[in-house]
């Protein structure tokens, strides 16, 4: 579905970024894996076939992720058709006692770093004339609904729903599609951490009545990724099993 694409992957070392990686690699697309831990990176190309790279970068950071870009053209000798945004953070605390840094930081790497990669990606984009780019932002349901002990989590990822819509006006007439995936709780290194109490009780307001897969919210990456979902931009998936559809 996707031969001849080459998709950059934020976050591609973990979780639902490396079953993105894994599952646009298996559609046929060259793959990009980036990741703020190069290691990581490593281990999800090392699933990957043949030719494809791994790179380390801060999405935080625009001067990274200027060289990111350099970098993955100077390996794949193209520019990315397809980039999706999986890096993100999470420093949870209730709002009365929420310190700044713990606030700075999450909306620098989920929102900031969401930017900073949607800039510089169709910025490569426009400059080589890619007729069918598509990013993927990966936000969260609780950007849409919030969720208590995560204001810094939820207002990041309810930007991205923002910042999501208004590239896709912005860039709809390139020929350049934006798009978010809002998954709910889904089974990673992130939610691992969650006490067995408090996922006891997510679990009972899940209508499926179980965790999403790494690989439910990869499908709906590939749906936005591939030319199927060619009319659609500036919309938002939930990937959810229905929790607070
Ligand atoms: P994960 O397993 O923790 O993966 C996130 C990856 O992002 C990690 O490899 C992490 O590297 C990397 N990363 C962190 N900061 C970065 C930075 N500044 N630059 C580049 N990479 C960075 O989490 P996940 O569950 O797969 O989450 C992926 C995305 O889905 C996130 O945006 C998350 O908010 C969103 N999401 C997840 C869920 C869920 O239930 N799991 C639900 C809704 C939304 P390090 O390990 O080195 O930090």
């Amino acid at each position: 579905m996707l031969a001849g694409r080459l998709a950059l992957v934020t976050g591609g070392g973990s979780g639902i970024g490396r079953a993105v990686c894994q599952l646009l690699a298996k559609e046929g697309a060259g793959v990009a894996v980036v990741d703020l831990n190069k290691e990581a990176a490593q281990e999800t190309l090392d699933r990957l076939p043949k030719g494809n790279h791994a790179f380390s970068a801060d999405v935080s950071s625009s001067s990274s992720v200027k060289e990111l870009l350099k970098q993955i053209k100077t390996s794949f000798h193209m520019v990315p058709s397809i980039a999706v945004n999986s890096a993100g953070i999470t420093k949870d605390k209730m709002m009365l006692k929420m310190d700044e840094e713990s606030f700075n930081k999450v909306i620098n790497v989920n929102l900031k770093g969401t930017f900073l990669v949607n800039q510089a990606v169709s910025q490569a984009m426009l400059a080589d004339k890619v007729p069918n780019g598509s990013i993927i932002n990966i936000s969260s349901i609780v950007g849409k609904v919030g969720n208590i002990g995560q204001v810094n989590y939820a207002a990041s990822k309810a930007g991205v729903i923002g910042l999501t819509k208004t590239a896709a006006k912005e860039l709809a007439g390139f020929g350049i599609r934006v798009n978010a995936v809002l998954p709910g709780f889904i089974q990673t290194p992130m939610t691992d951490v969650l006490p067995k109490n408090v996922m006891e009780i997510i679990l009972q307001l899940i209508p499926a009545g179980k965790m999403g897969q790494p690989e439910d919210v990869a499908e709906a990456c590939l749906f936005l990724a591939s030319d199927r979902s060619r009319y659609i931009t500036g919309t938002t998936i939930e990937v959810t099993g229905g929790l607070f559809a």
